[in-house]
């Protein structure tokens, strides 16, 4: 298999697991948050900058590669490792959560999804055959089924249609896929908010023999409680020696509570796309460093952060740069936010390590949100 998931350990306190993921383009401690690249560049940061913060594995959109440059481009160059100069490793998703989010005029038929570039307005289609064969060109090291996200809230039989078409679809990437040898295709368990379908879904997903599956169609705007709930009731039926990766999810807040659901791979465009904003996450809690009152505040954006940005510049110079649109100020918020949730997810492992991940959780969630209290914004 071309990934390969190690069990290390599950902490006593709190059932949460503390493994590692090996790919062919190294190997990745885990529970990991994996930066979004979407255009294969996480925006603002270089791959040196990424792998001096300790990031092992990112992740790439399809659909954002498939419009542009395309995916014969990214193949001719040798795949993205090769084009982007990131010799880590790299999972892209199917491209099917962007042809429902972004995409205009999309139609949904049993062959496929057929839409309209959210770019030129150019007429295309995706299929779990076609995604396969872009994923196989753009050569991640972990690739995604085709699969449909129902959003939030759905009917019923809506959700219990688009999970079982999911199913059907899987069993065809399966088929598709052309390089199983170095590229490792998760499988994703849907259902929406219902109990019954998500644990028919994850018996269903679980049943095809795959190196990893993620639990999708969470995150897209129900509370956060239900959001643990669904957790609760998937997690169980997936195997115990398979990576399982929540997609789309990165506020601390759920990082940490789905490490203890037992969750061991994250991603999300929050940290960046915040930090773009002048908005960044700090150990006490969230900073908005445009607002007025950073004006003459020389100290560092994080007083307990020894990142590159709070090693050398304050957040009057932040607002400065930020309120000034200067791009090198979107890369220190950039920089900063990325290895915050890094540094995170170093903590969370050790506390998995040494049994006391709820007692960590309780001591952070006091320190960054000022309460212990189970909701709450990033
Ligand atoms: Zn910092």
């Amino acid at each position: 298999m071309a990934v390969r998931y190690e069990l290390i350990k599950t902490c006593r306190q709190s059932g949460a697991r503390l493994g590692r993921l090996h790919t062919p383009h190294g190997t990745v401690d885990t529970p990991v948050f994996m930066p979004v690249g979407t255009l294969a560049t996480v925006k603002t940061m270089s791959p040196e900058e990424l792998k001096e913060m300790g990031s092992g594995i990112i992740l790439a959109n399809t659909y954002h590669l498939f419009l542009r440059p395309g995916h014969e481009v990214v193949r001719e160059a040798g795949g993205l490792h090769s084009f982007m100069n990131w010799d880590r490793a790299i999972l892209t998703d199917s491209g099917g959560f962007q042809v429902f989010s972004l995409s205009d005029l999309r139609k949904i038929t049993e062959e496929g999804v057929s839409f309209r570039s959210h770019l030129s307005g150019e007429p295309l289609f995706l299929s779990p055959e076609k995604s396969m064969e872009v994923q196989n060109a753009l050569g991640a090291d972990i690739i995604m089924a085709f699969d449909e996200c129902p959003p939030y809230p759905a009917e019923r039989d809506y959700v219990k249609a688009s999970t079982e078409r999911t199913y059907r679809w899987l069993k065809r990437c399966v088929k598709a896929h052309g390089r199983k040898e170095d590229q490792a295709l998760f499988g994703i368990i849907q259902g929406g908010m219902h109990r019954d379908l998500r644990e028919e879904s994850a018996r269903q997903i679980t049943s095809v023999d795959l190196p990893g599956y993620a639990i999708g169609g969470l995150s897209v705007g129900e509370p956060k409680e239900m959001m643990y709930e669904a957790l609760e009731w998937t997690t169980p039926l997936m195997p115990e020696d398979k990576p399982r990766y929540l997609m789309g999810v990165g506020s601390p807040d759920a990082l940490v509570e789905g490490v203890i659901r037992g969750v061991d791979m994250f991603d999300c465009v929050l940290p960046t796309r915040i930090a773009r904003n002048g908005t960044t996450m700090t150990s006490q809690g969230r900073v908005v460093v445009r607002n007025a009152k950073y004006a003459r505040d020389f100290s560092p954006l994080d007083p307990e952060c020894d990142c590159y940005t709070c090693r050398n510049y304050s957040r009057a110079y932040l607002r400065h740069l930020i309120k000034s649109d200067e791009t090198f100020g979107l890369r220190l918020t950039t920089y900063h936010n990325l290895y915050f949730l890094l540094k995170l997810k170093e903590q969370v492992r050790r506390a998995i390590k040494e049994d006391r991940l709820l007692d960590f959780r309780d001591r952070f969630f006091e320190q960054y949100y000022g309460s212990t209290e189970p909701t709450r914004n990033f």
